[in-house]
């Protein structure tokens, strides 16, 4: 863990400049992400405006459209107050009591129809009693955490494919590693996923919905619950998160 700087220690203009190097890139980052979704809304609205008298089949499809590019911009904007939430709080603000083992029953039921839809086969173990499941922490959090994980395993696997998690109380403390038979990720990438926007293939992430945050989101859950997050993944074999937070 980094070491804690002391109010007294001089910040030096090195690290003044760095600092102000990332707010910059961050700013022009967003400023991007949104344009992209912006520039969509106007032309969509400007279409359906311009077929809205003759056309009611292709209105329609315009209007469609306009609510999925809408829903887009929304979780875009949700990820990041999130992660600025994430980023300016110090830890967990209020930690309590959280059963892991219940989130992670509440997240897959809550993913089990998008994976059927997929025909994905979407599994779940566990080890360790019950008992050991329970950590100090936020539940939204960690609900959130686990929710980005099977939803991207979920979307980066064909269909067909097989999803499980598997959580393990049995060692010291809890880790849970969520697996899928996916695309899986080069390994040159691998050391660049949990940045925000990154995506392995740009294409592809608009395709399923991505905003290239949900890694950078997860990274910091698992931190800020003092655990991490590591990756193992092989192109065409799939992938493989793994969350290990501390005992509790
Ligand atoms: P996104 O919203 O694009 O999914 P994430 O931050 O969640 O953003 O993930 C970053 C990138 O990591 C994704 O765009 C994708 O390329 C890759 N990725 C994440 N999870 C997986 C996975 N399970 N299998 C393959 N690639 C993945």
């Amino acid at each position: 863990m980094a070491r804690r700087r002391e109010d007294s220690e001089p910040v030096t203009p090195a690290e003044l400049a760095r600092v102000d190097r990332m707010r910059r890139d961050f700013v022009a980052n967003v400023s991007h992400e949104l344009k992209t979704p912006a520039t969509s809304l106007q032309l969509l609205a400007e279409s359906l405006l311009e077929v809205l008298d003759d056309d009611p089949g292709q209105a329609r499809f315009f209007a469609e459209q306009l609510k999925s590019e809408t829903g887009r911009m929304n979780q875009l904007i949700s990820d990041l107050l999130d992660l600025a939430r994430l980023e300016s709080e110090e830890g967990v603000p209020d930690p309590r009591p959280v059963d892991v083992r219940s989130v992670l029953m509440v997240v897959l039921a809550r993913m089990r129809q998008v994976a059927r839809g997929k025909e994905i086969d979407l599994r779940w173990k566990r080890y360790g009693e019950a008992s050991r499941y329970i950590i100090e922490g936020d539940e939204t959090q960690i609900t959130s955490m686990f929710t980005n994980l099977v939803d991207n395993a979920v979307k980066y696997t064909p269909p067909g494919g097989v999803v499980e998690v598997i959580g393990d109380a049995a060692g010291g403390g809890i880790s849970v590693s969520v697996s899928d038979t996916g695309i899986g990720i080069p390994r040159d990438k691998l050391s660049r996923l949990f940045e925000r926007f990154y995506r392995v293939d740009k294409a592809r992430s608009k395709e399923t919905g991505g905003t290239g945050l949900g890694l950078s989101i997860v990274r910091h859950i698992a931190e800020k619950h003092g655990g991490r997050v590591s990756v193992q993944s092989a192109p065409g074999e799939g992938s493989t998160f793994t969350v290990h937070p501390p005992r509790r």
